[in-house]
């Protein structure tokens, strides 16, 4: 039986999963989500399986039906080539999910190569390239244009907010050349999304240049993050029979989203904890004030500086019971200063080094312990932490081996072309390019 898509403003007709990919965002505003989501579980998915093998069987009842079904785990396959390890943190049984082992050595590789691998097996009557459009608050750009890179008949656009990535960021968000534009905006993230988005909505420019979407509002890209949470909880649960609880370092929701549909569907993970940096959006929702979007802030951990998570759409549509969502969700929010404490704490006292988004979810996780939680939990790490040595190796004294990829980016040129935070300035430079 094939799964239908749906918009979450529900103003939109239901497509298959091939439209919702290709199209990014629906025609009415929303973001796609499944009409409902399948049960799977832990004997639906081979014990010795890699994590290639346990993404094909989680995504296969979204798959069914779909042109795409019989590429599925040629998809997987290609997307997850790279490991994602679930390591001791050394003591009472915690532990780090480490995802960021890809080719940009951030999380986002995984929905990253996803994304490409479905959108290069789609039909395409057009002849013209597509230009995936991509607004990034540091890491979604690289992990997007390492998987469009050379790619025939398609050119990855990027906008980043000027001034807040980190320098090794930048690097590599120009350093692709080919067909990959990075553009420096003057303004801030949440700018670079509106910008976005309001190309995306504009048909007349549309027709002239055909575009797609791929921030964590594409659906090609929050399906496969559910395969690394299935996945470790799958090993746990062999290993210990327990479920595994999260904290999630969240900016735009795209991967704590991934986790509670992987709970949701049948798999077995207990508590999902949201770590926020300054940005507390979410935190204050989550303590019980009404929704309310507000400007970012920057902070250290620049991914994350989102004031606006597109996903929360998602997050509402998937549970619409307000009280519950609060129940079995929280969010806490981590500010610079501590983000640095845990950086230095760790590193002197564990002698393991973390990246600043992933500190904010370990200072969770102190804070649980300070007050007596005794339960094991997992740690999502989303980052290397030399994508940030600005930022890290004054807080842990030495400098840090750089991963070979990452060493190859920051070995080439970069350069960006500046623009103007406005939704205009983007269309008129996408119709003369
Ligand atoms: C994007 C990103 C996040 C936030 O993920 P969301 O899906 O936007 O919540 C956290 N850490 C790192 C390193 C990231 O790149």
């Amino acid at each position: 039986m094939s799964l239908c898509y749906v918009s979450t403003r529900s103003a939109a007709p239901a497509v298959g999963l091939s439209a919702a990919i290709a199209a990014g965002l629906a025609p009415d505003g929303g973001l796609y989500v499944p009409e409902r989501l399948p049960s799977l579980d832990v004997s639906a998915f081979d014990r010795e399986g890699s994590l290639a093998d346990t993404a094909a069987a989680l995504l296969a009842p979204f798959f069914a039906g779909d042109p795409l079904a019989e590429a599925l785990p040629a998809i997987c396959a290609e997307a997850f080539d790279f490991a994602a390890p679930l390591r001791e943190l050394g003591r009472r049984g915690d532990s780090v999910l480490e995802l960021f082992h890809g080719p940009t050595a951030a999380f986002k590789d995984f929905g990253a190569r996803f994304l490409a691998a479905c959108l290069r097996r789609l039909p395409r009557t057009e002849r013209r390239p597509l230009t995936i459009l991509v607004a990034t608050s540091g890491d979604t750009g690289a992990a997007v244009a390492a998987a469009f890179h050379r790619q025939d008949g398609m050119r990855v656009v990027i906008l980043y907010p000027d001034g807040l990535v980190s320098p090794r960021q930048a690097h590599q968000l120009g350093c692709f050349g080919d067909n990959v534009q990075a553009l420096r905006v003057a303004g801030r993230f949440d700018d670079c999304q509106r910008m976005v988005k309001a190309a995306l909505n504009d048909a007349e420019l549309q027709a002239r240049v055909p575009l797609s979407s791929a921030n964590s509002i594409s659906l090609g890209r929050l399906l496969p993050q559910m395969a690394y949470y299935a996945h470790a909880a799958l090993a746990r649960w062999h290993e210990r029979g327990e479920a595994l609880n999260l904290i999630v370092p969240t900016g735009n929701l795209g991967n704590a989203l991934a986790a509670l549909w992987a709970r949701a569907i049948g798999l077995p993970i207990g508590r999902v904890e949201l770590a926020c940096n300054a940005n507390a959006t979410l935190p204050a929702y989550f303590a019980g004030a009404p929704y309310t979007p507000r400007e970012a802030v920057a902070t250290l951990a620049n991914a994350m500086d989102v004031g606006a998570p597109s996903n929360f759409e998602r997050l509402r549509w998937s549970f619409p019971d307000e009280d519950r969502l609060r129940a079995e969700l929280a969010a806490h929010s981590v500010d610079d200063a501590a983000i640095r404490r845990t950086i230095a704490a760790h590193a002197r006292d564990g002698g393991e080094v973390f990246c600043p988004h992933t500190a904010t979810a370990l200072h969770r996780l102190d804070r649980l312990r300070e007050q007596g939680d005794e339960r094991p939990w997992t740690v999502v790490a989303t980052a290397h932490p030399a994508k940030f040595d600005s930022v890290v190796e004054p807080l842990v004294g030495h400098p840090l081996p750089v991963p070979s990829p990452l060493a190859a980016m920051l070995a080439r040129g970069a350069q960006a072309q500046p623009i103007e935070a406005d939704a205009q300035a983007l269309r008129d430079w996408l119709a003369a390019t």
